[in-house]
């Protein structure tokens, strides 16, 4: 079987996430036969680094002999069982360990299967929270504007991207949005902290009007990734904590593109030096295996739902595949990896390297902005650099970028107008200078004529 005929097979059966099915008639999907490191290969023998780690998931990557030793392991032992009522080994010892390395005071772990999933527990857990206080009132989320937390509809309308947002508005649970901390506008000569300092007067004065109805802000800390990797100041995050806790309202932290390493430290949240009350997680935690989230939170919230059954105090929120077995294991050697390889101290220098190979971008007449958090790179597209007018997005320019990298064995996967590097921490050195190369060429072809 060749590329050809799975392409056929494939369209004719399958729906695929996040697209336009007509696109494909003339950019057909790829069949993958094979993942290895950074790498994938197509079925006519075609490699391409992977270079958005399979839409962030992947860490250490594809095939990781390490992980695919734990797994066959698990096999052998337990594959699934239900989590409710019963408990297993993976679970417990990984609930052990993320807590342990999350912010002090997080100290429960409660499972689900996605990322969407998870902010939707966190949701849910905050309202209820407040319910159980004594606090019905509390009803209403604060989010940011340009931030995402999954598609379904609970984590939709707490994130603010239109393209993904709009269509479903009549069905949205209605937050108030507070204009974000971005610094790609903060003002010429303004520093990162200055502008994310002085944006959070708007969340200031959103918590003085609402924290009576509010039960949650939730923030993707540091980085907005879906949103085109907008980025800010830790600083901003602190300033929310210190807001939450003086307004009686929970901070939630969405960390399901952010954690496990990408911005520099194992949790964005650290470089605030803060402790939110709900942390997602997801993507990374399993290293790309399997479908695993889970929020953590503190013994206050978990002690508000801890109570006799008949006052009906618990949190009835259950998934199938909630703490799945196999998918815990994976999740455990994934942290191992990250113990014995020192990946914190690796990735400081490819980042590095990632900055070098990318820092000539900056000049092209088309790119407003390079800005970097840590493994994250993003490149700003403009049709026109002095005023920072966008490229229309009917154009599609990061499409043509996608076409390049594609051709020249790189999958990027740019967002809008924005195009971004985001591999896998087992990149070498010279992938990374071979993915700067052909990410410039696709900078050229996106914003030529
Ligand atoms: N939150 C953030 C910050 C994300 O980036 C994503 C996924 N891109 C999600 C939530 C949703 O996760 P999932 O796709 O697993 O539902």
């Amino acid at each position: 079987m060749q590329n050809h005929d799975w392409v056929t097979r494939d369209l004719a059966v399958l729906w695929h996430p996040c697209t336009q099915m007509k696109d494909h008639e003339t950019l057909p999907p790829i069949p993958i036969k094979r993942g290895q490191g950074v790498w994938l290969e197509d079925f006519d023998g075609n490699r391409y680094l992977d270079a958005i780690s399979s839409w962030w998931v992947n860490l250490f990557g594809h095939s990781h002999p390490y992980i695919n030793a734990a797994l066959k392991d698990q096999l052998e032992s337990l594959e699934h069982v239900i989590l409710a009522g019963f408990t297993h080994e993976p679970a417990v010892q990984l609930a052990e360990r993320l807590t342990r390395l999350a912010p002090q005071g997080l100290s429960r772990c409660f499972y689900a299967d996605n990322g969407s999933s998870a902010v939707e527990v966190a949701l849910k857990m905050s309202f209820h929270f407040w319910r159980n206080a004594g606090k019905p009132e509390k009803t209403r989320f604060i989010t940011l504007s340009n931030s995402y937390h999954g598609e379904t509809l609970g984590a939709l309308a707490v994130g603010d991207v239109p393209l993904y947002k709009e269509t479903y508005e009549p069905l949205l649970l209605k937050a108030f949005t507070v204009e974000s901390p971005d610094c790609y506008h903060r003002e010429p000569g303004e520093s990162w902290a200055d502008h994310s300092r002085r944006k959070f007067a708007e969340m200031e004065r959103t918590l003085a009007d609402h924290a009576a109805e509010a039960c949650a802000v939730i923030v993707e800390p540091l980085v907005q990734c879906a949103g085109g990797m907008r980025m800010y100041d830790p600083v901003y995050l602190k300033l929310l904590r210190e807001a939450c806790d003086r307004y009686g309202v929970h901070f939630i932290a969405d960390e399901i593109a952010v954690g496990f390493g990408r911005t520099g430290t194992l949790f964005a949240c650290e470089q605030a030096e803060i402790r939110p009350d709900f942390m997602c997680l997801s993507k990374g935690l399993t290293g790309g295996y399997l479908p695993l989230s889970c929020v953590l939170t503190t013994e206050a919230v978990y002690h508000a739902f801890y109570d006799e059954y008949a006052k009906l105090k618990a949190f009835l929120h259950s998934h199938s595949y909630t703490g799945n077995a196999l998918a815990c294991r994976a999740a455990l050697a994934t942290l191992d990896l990250f113990e014995r390889g020192n990946t914190l101290a690796a990735n400081k220098l490819l980042a590095q390297t990632m900055a070098e190979s990318a820092a000539g971008f900056k000049h092209h007449p088309h790119v407003a902005e390079v800005r970097q958090t840590g493994m994250i790179l993003a490149i700003e597209l403009v049709k026109n650099k002095a005023t920072r007018e966008p490229y229309p997005w009917q154009e599609r320019r990061g499409l043509r970028a996608y076409r390049h990298g594609l051709a020249r064995g790189v999958l990027l996967r740019p967002l809008g107008n924005v195009v971004y590097l985001m591999p896998p921490y087992v990149i070498t050195p010279d992938e990374i200078r071979f993915m700067a190369e052909v990410t410039g060429e696709a900078i050229d072809i996106a914003t030529g004529d």
